[in-house]
């Protein structure tokens, strides 16, 4: 199956280097398994560099609804069972979250988006077994991922998303993927399905999450549990259900309780059975929580139907009282995660940016005093007890300064330090250690560790200040260089937009508005390299109106440019997919039809003639339609050149014109005239 062309938006997009993205092993496994015979040795070696990830794979494949099969303890094992290509998914999305960040876009929330992808990961993986065909660590992968496109979107246009979402707010999903394609080009669920593609995940995955992007606009009423995309469809719902905070809009609230009567019904669940299957997905949702270092909260079925049930009332009465949008649901399920709002206003707190400095200390005493002489310097304070702790902050948090004990059991600041270093968010924290008086000899080592300075302790608080604002100096410096990055980086977005829509204007006719000769002729030259390279098929129908001037002549040139934009519209309409019609000049037109062979390309002719033929163009003084003439020529007719397959397409026009019009006519009707061909391509 040919996968759909790529759109120069989400080139675009990737070519600002921020697009989220797997990262280290993530990055050397996409590597490893670009091409379909990856070695899956190779990939299992690069899964096992790195224990944290091969525990996860290793706990999913081993995880409840498994139950009953011999656990699996390596790597090797679970590619075994699991199959290489999945394994490969999972590492793939689990290097994803690995490299989360709490992006720059102030009406996105971070933590609410990474707590509902995993809701929707364990409720996929455990509706799975309903549906044929999907494995549970399939669905797993897809729950992740299904609106990644989203946080794409979010990460690259931090700040014009932000306008999106709060314009949107409480709106349908399709007022949020017209406004993106307003302001953006292209919409989150394109988005997604590129970048899935992009990570080598195979077409049918990347397009059922896409579906599900485009069908949750729908309403519940029919939907079935066959698909991949309809099973993400009701694990969404239940995520949603268990996300449901005091600002999410009634109407969503509403359409979520739609959603899990339907499943109920199409699962034949009691409430008993949906409360267990609840319970059952907010445990391990908390399981996987803590392993990943994502939030959720605890609820149960009950707590849920009751928020479900206070959020539908407060619909009734919007929808009644016609308020669109005016009241508020109390129902609060996930209210200890930070709502949007609470984002939103943070964001506009932030004009006056603290610096956020993480103390570490695993001594109770020690770290007490440090934190308040910290705070009463005016920073913003967070404090660990131990190396892997401040580590699990560093990457939650992101402080701009760490003051770290060198001597901790476990992880000791040296350590710590190492650790940061090897992470993208962690290489720019500016890191001082604490020492003892008896550790001068370490301090080559620490400086070669990356520390940045460090203060002997017992410390006193003005040297400690005098070591800090140093420090505070370069987070400065640090962030004008991260801003002048993200203006360039919108600079640069700005000069691709423009650019692109002066190159969409040189290739589109301004009468017709569809694409010109030029676009044409460009688009045939591609398909036709592609057809040589892999033996794909392709073919092109020439079309010419009948009897044009006679329009022109009867009712005026200005009736006749309507009767040509009409008809081109018509043919455009009628086209589906990878197939594009141009206007080559005056009244003809070219149809390039991927994929087709002669008998294809005849057919799509027959059908495009006879919408023509029904087309009525309606301008002052004319109601009527015109009939078309159409000559196909197709790539397995075996042409030496374009121009001789562009030849013949034309003198199959003047074929259909002279055997009387509105009609198809084929290059070659006759196939041994097409094998003689064939045999002189391949001898040219
Ligand atoms: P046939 O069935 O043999 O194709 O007859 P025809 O009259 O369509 O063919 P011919 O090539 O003789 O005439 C094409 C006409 O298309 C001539 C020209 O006036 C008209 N034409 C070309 N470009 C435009 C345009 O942009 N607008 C209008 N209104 N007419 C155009
Ligand atoms: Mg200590
Ligand atoms: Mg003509
Ligand atoms: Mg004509």
């Amino acid at each position: 199956m040919q996968n759909r062309v790529i759109p120069v938006e989400f080139e675009e997009l990737k070519s600002s280097g921020t697009l989220p993205s797997p990262a280290g092993v993530g990055i050397k496994i996409l590597e490893i398994t670009r091409t379909d015979e990856f070695s899956a040795d190779d990939m299992g070696q690069a899964i096992m560099s790195d224990s944290s990830l091969t525990g996860r794979v290793l706990e999913l494949a081993n995880s409840a609804d498994r139950a009953g099969q011999e656990p699996i303890t390596t790597v090797s094992a679970a590619i075994m069972r699991l199959g290489a290509t999945t394994v490969r998914n999972l590492a793939l999305a689990f290097s994803v979250i690995s490299e989360r960040d709490n992006g720059a876009c102030n009406g996105f929330n971070y933590p609410l988006y990474w707590s509902g992808s995993l809701a929707r990961a364990v409720a996929a993986k455990s509706l799975s077994v309903h549906v044929g065909g999907v494995s549970s660590e399939e669905a797993y992968v897809a729950g992740l991922l299904a609106e990644v496109g989203v946080l794409a979107l979010a990460t690259v246009h931090s700040e014009p998303y932000a306008k999106v979402l709060l314009e949107t707010r409480g709106q349908p999903m399709s007022a949020v993927l017209a406004a993106e394609n307003t302001a953006f080009d292209i919409d989150h669920s394109t988005v997604g399905y590129c970048m899935m593609l992009d990570w080598g995940l195979p077409d049918s995955f990347a397009s059922a999450v896409e579906s599900f992007n485009l069908e949750r606009l729908s309403p519940a009423g029919d939907v079935t549990l066959d698909t991949l995309s309809d099973l993400l469809r009701f694990a969404d719902a239940i995520s949603s259900a268990m996300l449901l905070t005091a600002t999410t809009p009634p109407r969503r609230i509403n359409e979520v309780g739609e959603q899990i009567e339907r499943l109920q019904e199409v699962l034949g669940y009691s409430d008993a059975d949906v409360a267990r299957l609840v319970g059952q997905i907010a445990g391990e949702w908390s399981r996987w929580g803590e392993r990943l270092d994502i939030a959720t909260c605890d609820v149960s079925f009950e707590s849920i139907k009751e928020a479900i049930r206070r959020g539908r009332e407060a619909f009734k009465k919007e929808v009644s009282l016609q308020t669109g949008g005016g009241i508020r649901c109390e129902s609060v399920v996930a209210d200890n995660i930070v709502t949007t709002e609470d984002v939103v206003e943070d964001a506009r707190g932030l004009v006056a940016e603290k610096i956020k400095v993480l103390a570490v200390d695993d001594d109770p005493v020690a770290l007490r005093l440090l934190v308040t002489v910290l705070r009463k310097q005016g920073f913003d304070v967070s404090f660990a007890k131990n190396g892997a702790e401040a580590m699990r902050i560093s990457m939650r948090e992101g402080p701009d300064l760490i003051v770290a004990d060198q001597e901790m059991p476990e992880m000791s600041g040296l350590e710590l330090t190492r650790a940061l270093r090897r992470s993208k968010r962690g290489a720019s924290m500016y890191i001082v250690l604490l020492t003892g008086a008896q550790e001068e000899d370490l301090l080559v080592e620490a400086f070669e560790s990356g520390v940045d300075d460090y203060v002997q302790k017992p410390f006193d608080a003005r040297h400690l200040m005098a070591r800090l604002r140093a420090g505070m100096r370069i987070v400065g410096l640090q962030r004008r260089i991260e801003e002048d990055r993200r203006t360039i980086l919108r600079q640069l977005a700005d000069k691709n937009n423009f650019n692109r829509k002066l190159k969409m204007l040189s290739l589109t006719d301004l009468l017709t508005e569809v694409p010109n000769r030029r676009h044409a002729m460009e688009r045939v030259e591609s398909e036709w390299k592609s057809s040589v390279r892999s033996g794909s098929q392709f073919a092109v129908l020439m079309v010419d109106i009948d009897r044009f001037k006679a329009v022109n002549d009867t009712y005026g040139h200005d009736v006749g440019d309507v009767v040509l934009k009409s008809t081109a519209q018509a043919i455009s309409g009628t086209l589906r997919g990878e197939n594009q019609v141009a206007r080559l000049g005056g009244e003809e037109f070219l149809i390039i039809a991927r994929g087709a062979n002669a008998e294809d390309a005849r057919v799509l002719g027959e059908r495009v003639r006879l919408v023509v033929e029904e087309n009525v163009v309606e301008a002052e003084g004319f109601r009527d339609g015109v009939t078309i003439s159409i000559g196909v020529a197709s790539f397995d007719q075996g042409f030496v050149g374009i121009s001789e397959m562009m030849k013949a397409a034309d003198d199959a026009v003047y074929q259909a014109k002279t055997l009387g019009r509105n009609q198809v006519r084929s290059a070659r009707e006759d196939p041994q005239e097409a094998d003689g061909l064939l045999a002189r391509r391949k001898s040219a």
